[in-house]
């Protein structure tokens, strides 16, 4: 039995299609069903659905053998015991700095002001603004970023921005990218030696849908 690990919304939404080209179709919705492991058409593939921050972790404990996660949640995870073959090119975005409208960011880097920055990816916001030598105080929140300015608890933000309609809605303005993101597959190590044919089976299944021109 393989199992690949999941998480609903967009990475379920657009891993699904990539596993239709071959024929594999998963058989609950997880919209309607609260079943957490899936069936899939094929006897010896399931799917459990995990929170995106947590596909790393599954993958590198051997709850899953094979998940998909973001570059984002990779990098906050550090990718322990994990195998990175793949880039999906699913679920793009951003890792981007924000600040109310309005706020002189640009300003207050010269003047080398010390910013509070709320994230859910402090290793990502850590590393980017030491590099640029500005001093942070950084606020760990597990959800709704954009609140932090609003509410005065945070100078700035460093979230996943896709469209930008989030920012704007909230009167954020996105100053500075970090980095683009996409979602990465990720092998448990030791499952690759101890499963090798129906895993290798299945990143080909995930190259031929991303990168058929790769493939002959
Ligand atoms: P948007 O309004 O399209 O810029 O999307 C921004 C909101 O969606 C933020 O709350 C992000 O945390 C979230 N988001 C955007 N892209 C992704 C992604 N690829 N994976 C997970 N969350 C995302």
């Amino acid at each position: 039995m393989i199992t690949l690990a999941l998480s609903k919304g967009r990475i379920f939404d657009e891993t699904l299609p990539l596993l239709a080209e071959a024929g594999i179709q998963v058989l609950e919705d997880p919209e309607k069903s609260r079943k957490l492991i899936l069936p899939t058409n094929q006897p010896e593939l399931r799917v459990v659905l995990v929170r995106a921050s947590d596909v790393p972790t599954y993958v590198q404990f051997g709850g899953a053998d094979i998940g998909v996660a973001g570059k984002d949640v990779l990098i906050e995870h550090g990718g322990q015991g994990l195998y990175q073959p793949l880039d999906l090119q699913i679920a793009k975005c951003h890792v981007s700095v924000a600040v109310p409208a309005g706020f002189d960011y640009a300003h207050a880097v010269r003047q080398g002001a010390r910013l509070r920055v709320a994230t859910k990816y402090p290793a990502i916001a850590r590393e980017f603004f030491a590099r640029k030598g500005v001093h942070v105080d950084l606020v760990k929140l597990y959800g709704s970023m954009e609140l932090a300015p609003l509410t005065g608890m945070a100078d700035a933000i460093v979230d996943l921005v896709s469209t930008g309609n989030t920012l704007r809605a909230n009167n954020l303005v996105e100053v500075e990218q970090i980095m683009p993101i996409s979602s990465q597959l990720v092998v448990n190590q030791a499952a690759l030696r101890l499963k090798q044919l129906p895993l290798r089976h299945l990143m080909d299944v995930f190259a031929r849908a991303c990168h058929p021109e790769a493939l002959v």
